[in-house]
């Protein structure tokens, strides 16, 4: 294995054979060179490069070596297991070091499973990806072939956010590399650590014109953003989403958004309230609550209002009986997060809304490890910034409803959400459940676990998000699909051009009459 400080001295890619390109292309000696060439030569250390630079100098490498084969890009898949696993520890040490706490249980799940379920997903159907489509000639156009080619982009540019740092900056550059891209990653200023992490155990897997890492703030990312990709994934707030896609426009740089907002969860008349309790303040509480597709708030029939607040309490007691010395509970993760979420306490509270506070072992939480007990916000009023804003904490309001389609009324007249949950086993109230909304993607009596499956596209959809990843959808789009028209030996093209005469008169009376 080499070292990252061997890759440093990596020399400048230079200029290669025909054959050594073919011989890249079977996956030859070369598709082991980036990583792992232990015959390499150390020589004098490279200055670090700017980000244009890397660009400039991915795209020049891009160029030179074309679309990767099969086999180099299944090595690079390969890398990616081989860094993830490799360091899963480290992952969630660095992690739980910027988050003050992070559950090490969740890392495992959501940092390391979900991005190598990615990879493995990538490599099983990476070759039936990688096939051109046969598509159909048009009868007037035959003897002639058309097919779509799917073509690497070039080069992608990954924004990621802090909530799940290692997921959301790797499981898009599985798809960005089975698609036979290069990829530059600004990670998030909020989990430095994490960051830091990532941009070494990169250098340590991939070399710098094929992956490379720039950890910085707000100022790193507005610059980044302007840079000229062949394709730029965000995945953050929505504010900053439209930044983003400002900044991208300048260059027609096209955008994949994954944002934020607040996925509505829908608790049926016919459902077991504690069932649906227990699964909702799960979601809800993993990371707590510092997820994009937590279910945000819950609407429940009026009846069930007090058994709801009552199963909630009951279910946090049970998963979390402590708070303060709790491992598995996390802290949320700066000063500025936790104040933000104490901030939409005291206003809810001045609103009228009742405040539910459960801390089962009615722990002193110290504030400096920013543990922010679990809050049931009961019935709170649309003025309240609990029911504004996208939470991203601990907090779950709880609203009631009348009727089914009171419910759907309200998703409807709310911003199309990144998630939404219905819990019911009734076949006809979730066929309306889904045929009447629109989000991202949708759980029936679970939250969260669509994301969670390897074959499903991720993606919101308007202020969500737009585009996908995941599944063949995220190989699609960091692909050119290039549809290619291949002219028969013998073909009837010559009827179609001046002087027109008497033979496209006919074909044309045939086609669509005279
Ligand atoms: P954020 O929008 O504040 O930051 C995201 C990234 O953008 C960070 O790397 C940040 O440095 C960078 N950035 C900030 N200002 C920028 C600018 N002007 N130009 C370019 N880049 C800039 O989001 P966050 O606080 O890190 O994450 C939380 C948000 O992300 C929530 O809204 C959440 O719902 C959303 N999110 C969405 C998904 C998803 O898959 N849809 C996943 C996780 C989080």
């Amino acid at each position: 294995m080499t070292t990252s400080s061997e890759i440093e001295k990596a020399p400048e890619p230079k200029t290669e054979s025909k054959e050594e390109r073919e011989g890249e292309k079977k996956g030859e000696a070369k598709a082991d060179a980036p990583k792992g060439d232990a015959t390499k030569k150390p020589v004098a250390p490279e200055k670090e490069l700017t980000m244009q630079e890397t660009l400039a100098r991915m795209r020049t490498a891009f160029r030179k070596v074309g679309a990767p084969s099969y086999e180099q890009r299944m090595h690079a898949l390969d890398r990616m297991e081989k860094m993830i696993l490799g360091h899963k520890h480290d992952i969630a040490k660095a992690i739980s070091e910027d988050f003050g706490n992070r559950s090490k249980h969740e890392s495992l799940l959501a940092e390391v499973f979900i991005t190598h379920g990615a990879i493995k997903h990538a490599r099983e159907h990476l070759r039936e990806w990688m096939e051109v489509e046969p598509r159909d000639t048009n009868l007037v156009f035959m003897p002639a072939r058309v097919e779509l080619m799917p073509q690497p982009l070039g080069v992608v540019g990954i924004i990621a956010p802090w909530n799940y740092p290692v997921q959301l900056a790797l499981s898009p550059l599985a798809a960005v590399l089975a698609a036979g891209n290069r990829a530059m990653i600004k990670p998030s200023e909020l989990v430095p650590a994490t960051s830091e992490l990532l941009k070494k155990i990169v250098a340590e897997h991939f070399d710098r014109d094929e992956v490379a890492v720039f950890p910085g703030g707000v100022e790193v990312g507005a610059e980044f953003a302007k840079l000229a990709f062949d394709h730029l994934v965000f995945t953050g707030s929505t504010r900053v989403g439209k930044i983003v896609m400002r900044a991208a426009a300048e260059n027609l740089v096209p955008v994949t958004l994954e944002l934020g907002g607040k996925s509505p969860t829908i608790v049926g008349e016919d459902f077991s309230v504690q069932d649906a309790a227990t699964t909702i303040v799960n979601g809800k509480l993993f990371n707590a609550g510092q997820t994009c597709i937590a279910p945000d708030y819950v609407m429940v029939p009026k009846a069930k209002l007090e058994p709801f607040v009552e199963a909630c309490k009951s279910a946090i007691a049970k998963m979390y009986p402590r708070l303060a010395d709790n491992g598995d509970y996390t802290s949320i993760v700066n000063t500025q997060h936790y104040d933000r979420l104490k901030g939409y306490l005291a206003d809810a509270k001045e609103k009228g809304a009742k405040i539910v506070e459960v801390n089962p072992a009615g722990e002193k939480l110290d504030e400096a490890k920013r543990k922010l007990a679990p809050t049931l916000v009961v019935s709170p009023g649309e003025d309240t910034t609990v029911m504004q804003e996208e939470i991203f904490g601990p907090i779950l309001p709880i609203k009631t409803y009348d009727k089914l389609e009171d419910a759907i009324d309200y998703v409807n007249d709310h911003p199309r959400p990144l998630a939404l949950y219905f819990f019911s086993h009734d076949a006809e109230q979730i066929d309306e459940v889904l045929d009447r909304t629109v989000s991202g993607g949708v759980s029936i009596n679970a939250t969260m676990m669509h994301i969670a499956q390897d074959d499903l596209p991720f993606g919101g959809v308007g202020p969500s998000g737009m585009g996908h990843y995941h599944a063949k959808e995220g190989f699609d789009s960091f692909s050119k699909k290039k549809p290619v028209f291949y002219q028969g030996r013998i073909n009837g093209s010559a009827i179609m051009r001046p002087p027109y005469g008497k033979a496209i008169d006919f074909l044309m009376g045939l086609l669509i009459g005279k």
